[in-house]
């Protein structure tokens, strides 16, 4: 049987960030204990209908999972092991806000299993992470760092951001120089998403805030972060993710392979089975599911085939080792340059892309144009005849 990857989504925050759309709410602290209750009583349900899986890697994100106590995560843990068969070697990662942090819930997560912690820095800056509306400073970020590591974590990722209003290249080279000499394990570099509906997205629109880096200076960010991560023994393994030899993160490589996993939790999502399916991202609504036993795992009809292809290629090559080729011809009885002739063809002439018989990948400057790509290749699909609707 195939074995799947568990996300577990926590939606308490102290304080929503100014850029922030993900399903989290501040002022929930109350029913914390209620939340983590629903969430067990989901991993049951969801665990009696699916079979006992095992569970290759387990994802504490968020929200923020660190305002939960050491009890409260050996609950969701005990359960999941309860449910499911927990490999040995299972990758179990806790999202965690510097500004949350406490060495005796550090100790009691390491203890009830945690092995790999991923903190929210964003920024080194303390204009601009007050600009972005963080809890945090710079200096409460490095001593998170610290506190992590006298935990006992020996495995641990820094999110930072870059092209956030008013950044200038300089910065962002001093926040990753900064973040690089505390040596974590692994960097998700992110540029930032303006999204509508949130306060940052109002600031910007109305001119109230710094403007967004041109597209000069992202290039130059770019450039620092390839060179910065090269330069430390970072190997870049995905669009925006560099790390350490043999500290990849096994969670998001499955979502950018496709492989199965299942979302508990508050607006988790899940693939499961060829299915789709996702929770209700409304508090009331959620609780209301969960603690009856119910799921929404019926209510989402299964992708065409030509849309699963489709995700295979745009996951797949946002990795710098690109899409499992055989596996693709496995899954969907024709291989990559069938189902797109054209485009493979072009694209492989012009340098852009390369391919043995185990993957087909972008190369660097490929990499660099990934959007035109998908672009090229969603038309050529959707000339198809039959793939037309
Ligand atoms: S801590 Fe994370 S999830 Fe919470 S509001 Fe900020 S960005 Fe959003």
């Amino acid at each position: 049987m195939e074995t799947i990857s568990l996300y577990i989504h926590i939606p308490l925050c102290v304080k929503k960030c100014a850029y922030c759309d993900f399903a989290s709410f501040s002022g929930r602290m109350a029913q914390r204990a209620r939340y983590v209750q629903a969430v067990c009583r989901e991993i049951r349900t969801q665990a009696a209908f699916f079979g006992r899986r095992q569970v290759q890697t387990v994802f504490l994100g968020g929200g923020t999972p660190t305002l939960l106590t050491g009890t409260q995560v050996q609950a969701i843990l005990d359960t999941v092991r309860a449910c499911f068969d927990l490999a040995d070697d299972a990758e179990i990662t806790m999202e965690g806000n510097p500004g949350t942090l406490t060495m005796e819930n550090l100790r009691a997560y390491r203890l009830v299993g945690v092995n790999r912690l991923s903190l929210g820095v964003q920024s080194l800056d303390d204009g601009l992470l007050a600009a972005i509306g963080r809890i945090h400073t710079s200096r409460e970020a490095e001593q998170a760092v610290r506190m992590v590591r006298e935990a006992g974590f020996d495995n641990l990722n820094l999110d930072l951001m870059l092209g956030l209003p008013g950044q200038t290249a300089a910065q962002w080279e001093d926040t990753l120089k900064r973040a690089i000499a505390l040596g974590p394990d692994h960097l998700s570099c992110y540029s930032l998403i303006l999204e509508e509906g949130t306060p940052l997205f109002d600031s910007v629109q109305a001119g109230t805030c710094a403007p967004l880096p041109d597209e000069d200076a992202m290039e130059q960010m770019d450039a620092l972060t390839a060179a910065l991560t090269r330069a430390a023994g970072y190997a870049q393994y995905e669009v925006s993710n560099y790390a350490r030899p043999g500290r990849q993160c096994r969670h998001n490589v499955v979502y950018w392979e496709c492989l199965p996993y299942l979302g508990v939790g508050l607006g988790a999502h899940s693939d499961m089975d060829g299915r789709r399916f996702y929770n209700p991202a409304d508090w009331e609504a959620y609780l209301h599911m969960a603690e009856g036993g119910e799921t929404t795992r019926e209510a989402e009809g299964e992708n065409t085939r030509e849309d699963r292809m489709f995700e295979r290629m745009m996951m797949g090559l946002r990795q710098v080792r690109g899409v499992d080729a055989a596996r693709f011809a496995r899954d969907f009885g024709a291989r990559i340059e069938q189902v797109w002739p054209v485009t493979v063809a072009q694209i492989t002439r012009g340098g852009l892309m390369t391919s043995n018989q185990e993957r087909i990948c972008l190369t660097p400057r490929g990499m660099q144009v990934m959007n035109g790509v998908l672009v090229h290749l969603m038309e050529e699909m959707d000339s198809k005849p039959q793939n037309r609707a």
